[in-house]
């Protein structure tokens, strides 16, 4: 009876107050702001506001917690809308806001003691705490089970918010915001607390509207028009924390209870964006609201506001990060894991999060951080039932990434994107690269043997790198920085975080690597990566020429052969983390993701990367002398050319409609249907692109040969130059061994592809370029969406090779002059070594602590150099200054055995000395030789020179057994992250390596002979 009693005096008091805001005396007293009204009439009206206002608080329930008491609140709340309740109350809040000077002036004498209600800050407070409790209510009620109650509830959610917006009290609201920025003086109590109080209301409301949207679909413009207009009152808020009068502790409020406040209010408003997202993508909003949803979710504000949260995230998962790294590290202390994986758990993780960029888009900066950042802890939680760190900073990533599509969207047509958006700032891309870093070591945790906990399918932070959330969010930063131009490009990233986006990029496909095949994330993966989708993985090295632009083929090819060309971005970025930029390749090339169309971008990246380790003739002095990045090259190399090899197979199946019979239906299908849903032209291409991939191969050769082949060549006769001018130091000792070892690497390479090739014979390769297959892919800038673009290749050669037998004379020549490139540098490699050596052997006797035997050294150059001169015009003098060749420095040189190798593989020598007389001339001839269909002859020498190289090729490879690759040259897998973590185990007597017992067994054959020569010459692989 007494709740009856209470609701009924609620509403005659709503019932007062309407009337009371109709009289004449009043309407007119609320045109005028509150300072120009007589005092006493003012007091007067201010009491009555007060009291009723006061009245009407206390007759609303505490809570409506059970059935019954929503059931009653619906039926209170009702009866105070129809009322007029809310209308009245912003209207009153109105008045007393327009003034807002004298508001906040009125708030800021306050010091935390009661509020007499009726004085102007009395009334504001009560309006305000009324407007919040009334929220929470129909929230609540809103999560009835009864769905009457709970459709009744979005109905007075609907007229709450109408009433609001018909009192104009929003409005207001942003611009007492606003003028609290102005005036900056949230030092005192009084401000502090009309914030949080603004801030309660701005609580109940997101989630309020969010509840009732469901069941108020026809109303939801409404909801979303308030929505912006409290989200921009948000933003306005945000300025306010961030300045340094926010700092301190009031008695009763401090900082951090502001920025918890204000975080709270983000949560509830990405939670609001993030299931708009939702309703849009499920076609569940009206087109009005579907309008108003795209107004919203492209406001300047909601980027600042899911940044600023999302800032957070990084944080928490790198103090997990980090806890567990120091764990893992002493563990591993403890049971020296020598296996060669990938460890991205184990990665050191830069701290992005805290960069000066980044706190400064924060408000109030790192104690931001730390207030949010609790209050995020406390809601997440990583084992059972919630949501995870990870889950929250992948809705937070796809809701930015939805922000920016549409902000590219509109900038259509128009100059430029604005490059100064928060989101494609350089701090915002760094945040996005150490979020990738962190879920990869995230995955990498989980799938730890040892991890015996269930995991959660939804929660996974494999799902942060899938192609729906960080990793899409990078790329849309990528592709808005190519269409804002000149004003954001190349992403300041670049420079200082190289390395980070490098890695960052290789950790999705890494993970999806060491994830088992059958798993649900990494079918998806594939699934979109071979649709073409938006944010497919096999679109990381698009993502990376987006952030790091690259020379054309021709400046590429022109660079690596000396016509100078400058550097562009992209080589930089190899030049600088060769051994990062190798791994990517590496990984990319073995990923299940990779299309037959994506090998030409993946050519031309290791054709940077080749000449970033090589070194060129225009004086970019490599990297060889570097292990790891000599080994990170032979690794990639090798992953490529087994991918290549094996996709020119599978054309070959595919063309013959062998395979066809297995999948062609289910093929045949999948595009038709990707086509009705107007999906994607790029899903056509790849198609195309699996089916022609041999006439790309002859553009791949093309690169390599202009670059891996030409630069080593050029590398061995630098190498002759300095290992003959006397200099013994390690590292151009070391140069020189990883030339040869690189040289091997090549060889065996192009003999696979020319296997491959040769199989698939001449008809083929021509019926490929006849069919001009259209997969160059390129982001275009142009495209809001960032589409790939295709590009056409034309067939190479001139017009008079258009024939069958013309094409495969062009592809003849191109690996001929590569593989003879490629031996004439390994032999060179051999020859400065052993100039090298004869060079130290004479200097030994006068070698000392004394000045006069570096002299002697010195004195010694010119003979040692005409001796060099002799071997590497004729490979039988090569024997002539055959010295046991130990390194004369203390420190080991790496695969130095090659350069031994040279001298003692008897058959090795014999087969060079037979192709040397067989083709004299040929050392000279080499670097000027191209393709010549002029005459029958010239084509069939062309052709007999080139079996004969593939031969010598191959020989070179079955005399030299490999470290870090699998030495078997017919080895397919692509398992693991790398071919040199895939090669883990040792032939037991040269250490050579394999990838498994049964490469070793079925390469025994031919690696017998080699291994007994390695052994009788007392050599190993190391
Ligand atoms: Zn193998
Ligand atoms: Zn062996």
């Amino acid at each position: 009876m007494q709740r009856d009693q209470r609701a009924k005096k609620a509403e005659d008091t709503a019932s007062k107050l309407s009337s009371l805001l109709c009289t004449h005396k009043v309407a007119q007293l609320l045109q005028e702001p509150l300072s120009a009204a007589p005092k006493a009439a003012r007091q007067a009206v201010l009491g009555e506001f007060g009291s009723c206002l006061q009245w009407l608080l206390k007759g609303l329930p505490e809570s409506a917690s059970n059935e019954t008491n929503k059931a009653a609140a619906i039926k209170l709340l009702g009866g105070l809308l129809l009322h007029q309740a809310v209308h009245s109350a912003g209207g009153v809040l109105e008045w007393l806001q327009q003034d807002p000077q004298q508001l906040a002036a009125a708030m800021q004498s306050y010091r935390g003691q009661k509020l007499e209600h009726d004085s102007l800050e009395g009334v504001w407070c009560v309006g305000m705490k009324l407007m919040a409790k009334f929220g929470e209510l129909l929230f609540d009620c809103c999560l009835a089970n009864s769905s009457s109650t709970s459709r009744a509830a979005a109905e007075l959610a609907t007229s709450m918010t109408q009433q609001l917006l018909q009192s104009g009290v929003f409005d207001s609201w942003t611009e007492l915001a606003q003028h609290r920025q102005q005036q900056l003086l949230i030092r005192r109590e009084g401000d502090r607390q009309a914030l949080l109080l603004a801030f309660q209301v701005n609580d109940a409301l997101p989630s309020l509207w969010l509840r009732a949207m469901p069941n108020a679909a026809s109303q939801a413009p409404n909801l979303l028009r308030a929505a912006q207009l409290l989200l921009r009152q948000l933003q306005s808020y945000g300025a306010l924390l961030s300045t340094s009068a926010a700092a301190g502790s009031t008695r009763l409020c401090s900082r951090e209870d502001l920025l918890k406040a204000y975080s709270r209010q983000q949560m509830f408003y990405a939670e609001f964006n993030f299931q708009l997202i939702l309703q849009t993508m499920r076609r569940q909003l009206i087109t009005a609201a579907a309008v108003q949803a795209v107004s919203l979710q492209s406001d300047p504000a909601v980027a600042q506001l899911l940044l600023q949260l999302l800032a957070v995230y990084p944080m928490l998962l790198h103090q997990q990060h980090s806890q567990q790294q120091k764990q893992q590290q002493k563990q591993q202390q403890e049971r020296q894991d020598g296996k060669q994986q990938l460890r991205a758990d184990l990665l050191p993780i830069p701290a992005f999060h805290q960069h000066p960029g980044m706190l400064q888009l924060l408000p109030g900066g790192q104690a931001y951080l730390d207030a949010a950042g609790r209050l995020a802890a406390a809601g997440c939680s990583n084992v059972g039932a919630g949501p995870t760190v990870a889950l929250r900073a992948q809705r937070l990533s796809a809701a930015l990434e939805v922000n920016l599509q549409y902000c590219c969207k509109q900038q259509q047509g128009s100059p430029a994107l604005d490059g100064s958006a928060p989101a494609l700032s350089a701090a915002a891309v760094r945040l996005v690269l150490e979020l990738q870093l962190l879920a990869a070591g995230a995955v990498q945790r989980l799938q730890q043997p040892r991890q015996q906990q269930p995991v959660d399918k939804e929660n996974h932070p494999w799902q942060l790198l899938s192609d729906t959330s960080s990793t899409a969010l990078l790329h849309r930063q990528l592709k808005a920085a190519l269409q804002a131009g000149a004003s954001c490009q190349p992403p300041g990233v670049l420079q200082q975080a190289g390395l980070q986006l490098l890695q960052a990029l290789a950790a999705p496909l890494q993970q999806l690597q060491l994830t088992a095949a059958g798993d649900e994330w990494r079918d998806a993966a594939v699934e979109s990566a071979a649709g073409n989708k938006p944010a497919a993985l096999n679109q990381q090295l698009l993502a990376l020429r987006a952030a790091a632009p690259r020379l054309t083929v021709e400046q590429l090819v022109g660079a690596a052969s000396g016509m100078g060309a400058a550097p562009s971005p992209l080589f930089g970025l190899a030049a600088a983390h060769p051994e990062a930029v190798t791994a990517l390749i590496d990984v990319y090339a073995r990923s299940p993701v990779l299309q037959a169309a994506d090998m030409l971008l993946a050519a031309e990246v290791l054709t940077n990367a080749a000449i970033a380790v090589l070194g060129d003739d225009a004086g970019s002095p490599g990297a060889l002398h570097d292990t790891a990045a000599v080994a990170g090259l032979a690794s990639a190399v090798t992953s490529f050319a087994k991918r290549a090899a094996q996709l020119t197979t599978a054309a070959i199946a595919l063309q013959e409609g062998q395979a066809a019979a297995a999948t062609g239906i289910t093929a045949a299908f999948r595009r038709i249907t990707d086509f009705l849903q107007g999906a994607n032209v790029g899903h056509v291409a790849s198609a195309a692109a699996a089916e022609n991939f041999p006439a790309a191969l002859s553009r791949i050769t093309d690169l390599l040969q202009g670059s891996l082949a030409s630069c080593l060549l050029s590398a061995a006769e630098h190498g002759s130059a300095t290992g003959t001018s006397g200099s013994s130091s390690s590292s151009s000792r070391q140069a020189v061994a990883s030339t040869a070892l690189l040289s091997v690497v090549a060889a065996r390479s192009l003999v696979q592809l020319a296997d491959a090739m040769q199989a698939a014979g001449p008809q083929l390769l021509f019926r490929c370029i006849m069919a001009r297959p259209n997969y160059l892919g390129e982001w275009v800038p142009q495209q809001g969406d960032g589409s790939v673009h295709v590009h056409k290749i034309e067939p190479s050669g001139s017009t008079a090779m258009h024939t069958e037998r013309g094409q495969w004379h062009v592809w003849h020549t191109q690996m001929l002059k590569a593989m003879l490139q490629v031996v004439l540098a390994f032999q060179g490699a051999g020859t400065a070594a052993a100039a090298a050596t004869a060079t130290a052997a004479a200097a030994a006797p006068a070698r000392g602590a004394d000045a006069a035997g570096a002299a002697a050294a010195e004195a010694l150059e010119p003979a040692a150099a005409g001796a060099a001169v002799a071997g590497s015009s004729s490979s039988s003098s090569s024997r002539s200054s055959r010295q046991p060749g130990q390194p004369s420095s203390s420190q080991p040189v790496s695969w130095g055995y090659l350069l031994q190798l040279q001298q003692n593989s008897a058959s090795w020598t014999a087969k060079v000395a037979a192709f040397d007389a067989k083709w004299p001339g040929w050392r000279v001839d080499v670097r000027s030789l191209h393709a010549d269909s002029s005459s029958e002859e010239a084509m069939q020498q062309t052709q007999q020179q080139y079996t004969d190289a593939r031969k010598l090729c191959k020989a070179l490879a079955a005399a030299a057994p490999l470290p870090l690759v699998c030495n078997n040259p017919g080895c397919e897998s692509l398992a693991r992250v790398s071919e040199a973590a895939a090669a883990s185990k040792r032939c037991g007597r040269c250490k050579c390596r394999y990838c498994s017992a049964a490469c070793q067994t079925a390469d025994w054959e031919r690696h017998k002979h080699a291994c007994k020569g390695m052994a009788a010459a007392g050599l190993t692989c190391g």
